[in-house]
């Protein structure tokens, strides 16, 4: 008898939490969006560090608890130490983007190892041991050179040209048309009008429930595991050359 009626409490009570949670998933307006559900994307940001634009960045970023990725210029390092070092304490993923900034594509394999080598063990003696995965500049690479990579590598999906544009307005446009949910978007914060953008971006998709990360998080949130050497435009897109 005694079984019975654990059996029995245990039939209503899954009848109970069926009644309470179909409901759930049937809107009572179609029209209606299901639920606020969240989605991720990565601001990456390319060519800093730059000690009078970055800053003012790094605020806007902890004001909206916004994290992003960091591809850093190796020649620029010294001086801004501090700096690197405030990326990485904030929470965002600091990454290499050659010691020089010059294309990779097309240069032998040893100006590939000493302009990412360099950099890495900059990155190194200012942020300890870590996976420094790449950007390369213009995101331009042999299919050949991809595999000469200890790390994974990082394109983009969303590139407003605002290194270009040099335009709040067309900035943010450009980014709000095109963006969406596991995208990877291409800034500069050496770029004045593009810290202003990046924030108002900010602002503007975590309105509609998007939440920043960083590119590593990212993948990770979306179930992609990195593999060195494999570029990734978005986490559902990998390059292809
Ligand atoms: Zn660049």
């Amino acid at each position: 008898m005694k079984r019975q009626r654990v059996i029995f409490l245990l039939l209503a009570l899954t009848a109970l939490i069926w009644s309470t949670r179909l409901p759930m998933t049937i809107p009572a307006d179609a029209s209606e969006p299901l639920e606020e559900e969240t989605k991720f994307v990565a601001l990456t940001f390319d060519d800093g560090p730059r000690s009078d634009t970055t800053p003012r960045l790094l605020d806007g970023l902890r004001e909206r608890g916004a994290s992003a990725t960091f591809f850093l210029v190796g020649q620029q390092l010294a001086g801004n130490e501090a700096l690197v070092q405030r990326m990485k304490d904030e929470g965002h993923q600091v990454g290499n983007h050659t010691w020089s900034h010059v294309e990779l594509q097309g240069a032998t394999e040893a100006t590939v190892r000493t302009e990412v080598g360099k950099t890495d063990a900059a990155l190194t003696a200012i942020l300890g041991e870590g996976e420094y995965w790449v950007r390369p500049p213009y995101g331009l690479l042999d299919s050949e050179q991809q595999k000469l990579f200890s790390v994974p590598l990082v394109h983009w999906y969303v590139d407003p040209q605002d290194w270009k544009l040099r335009n709040t307005d067309a900035d943010v446009k450009a980014v709000l048309s095109k963006v969406q949910p596991g995208d990877i978007i291409l800034m500069h914060d050496t770029v004045p009008a593009s810290v202003d953008a990046a924030l108002r971006i900010v602002d503007a998709l975590e309105a509609k429930g998007y939440q920043f990360v960083t590119v590593k998080e990212l993948l990770a949130l979306y179930g992609v595991t990195p593999k060195a050497g494999t570029m990734y435009r978005s986490a559902e897109v990998v390059a292809e050359y």
